[in-house]
């Protein structure tokens, strides 16, 4: 049971393209990326963040490639991971080669960066040959000289320019299986940019706000700037970039698109801030709970309300719900309905036990 969307958004019809196996546009869901920060030649480091990253629940993850021992380094970390990995590639177009024979799925590369026609067309060959796609990059912190003189500052104008141009020599090679991106650390640049991208392009759109900051601070930022464009129905992927573990990127990412109704994953907790009316110590057994339901990936509501103010009500709309009473007189709710009295003490135990029963009725429904 799960709260009816109060609006559903119309998401904007955009090109599918492949990113491994995870579709992007189209109709498909909206994925969730991370980076690795290892040295990506250092593959045991790389092959066991990319793995946590992934069972946060990414889709996609990307690789930086600085040098041939890293392009080269993923036909190693490809053998022992399970999801799509995109090549971070800068500048030098024999890196996105390497890593385009060595297992990558995409390229995260501006081929305005790559220099002359004859080296764009040997990158091209490579990705068709490999089954790779491109992503166009396009950041505010690294605009092309003459758009910057141009437009004097960057601009939404002169990030959806840069776009253009990438797009444009990409297409003049016969090749269009590419996302892009309109990046930038100021969300108001970034918004306008995406919306005037949108405007003028179906290709499959990556969003972010670029070096969002630390946790807390970079959480607020790309939930504001990726909240605004996705309640618009802009992007079709997106990545959290904060200056913190990538797992915490992951986890945002998921929250941001969970909240909107976007993706349904995992135990979403509906927990109430507590007070002095609380019948349970409400924060600590939140903390308790998303630690030990972390495992479960079938989506699920819960309430965690202290006390019967609100506790009947939020539990009638979850699937399990705790309301606390008074001297440790705890009401459990199953599907919206009172089931049993149950003891502060035996609360945590009781309570994963009916959300991993819920979980496994409704995987083998
Ligand atoms: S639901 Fe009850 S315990 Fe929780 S904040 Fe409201 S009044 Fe306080």
């Amino acid at each position: 049971m799960s709260i009816r969307p109060f609006r559903d958004i119309k998401r904007r019809k955009t090109k599918e393209i492949n990113v491994g196996k995870v579709k992007v546009g189209g109709n498909n869901p909206i994925s969730v990326q991370s980076m690795t920060n290892t040295l990506t030649t250092d593959i045991s480091a790389t092959i066991k963040q990319i793995n946590e990253i992934h069972s946060e629940g990414a889709d996609i993850v990307r690789v930086s490639c600085p040098d041939e021992d890293s392009s080269k380094a993923l036909k190693e970390i490809t053998k022992h991971i399970d999801v799509p990995i995109v090549a971070d590639i800068h500048f030098h177009y024999k890196r996105a080669i390497e890593a385009a024979e060595n297992g990558a799925s995409c390229l995260r590369i501006n081929p305005g960066n790559i220099g002359d026609t004859k080296k764009i067309k040997e990158v091209v060959k490579a990705a068709k040959n490999n089954n790779c796609s491109i992503r166009v990059g396009v950041n505010a912190g690294s605009l092309e000289k003459d758009i910057l003189e141009k437009f004097k500052e960057p601009c939404p104008e002169a990030l959806v320019q840069s776009a253009l141009r990438n797009i444009k020599i990409l297409e003049d090679e016969n090749f269009d299986d590419l996302k892009v991106s309109v990046k930038s650390s100021d969300i108001f640049l970034s918004i306008e940019a995406y919306r005037q991208l949108s405007k003028i392009t179906n290709y499959p759109l990556h969003l972010g706000i670029t070096e969002a900051g630390s946790f807390i601070p970079g959480s607020i930022r790309s939930s504001i700037g990726l909240g605004t464009l996705l309640l618009e129905g802009i992007g079709d992927t997106i990545r959290i970039s904060l200056s913190d573990n990538p797992v915490k990127e992951v986890k945002i990412g998921n929250e941001i698109l969970k909240s909107l109704n976007l993706r349904e994953r995992g135990v979403r907790i509906i927990s109430c801030p507590s007070c002095a009316r609380q019948g349970f110590q409400v924060i600590e057994t939140v903390k308790i709970l998303e630690e030990k339901l972390s495992h479960i990936k079938t989506p699920i509501t819960l309430s965690v309300i202290g006390c019967v103010v609100n506790g009947p009500g939020e539990a009638a709309l979850t699937d399990v719900g705790i309301t606390g009473g008074k001297k440790g007189n705890n009401m459990l709710y199953l599907s919206g309905v009172q089931s049993k009295k149950i003891s502060t003490k035996e609360m945590i135990e009781k309570i994963v036990n009916e959300v991993e029963k819920k979980a496994s009725e409704l995987e083998n429904n």
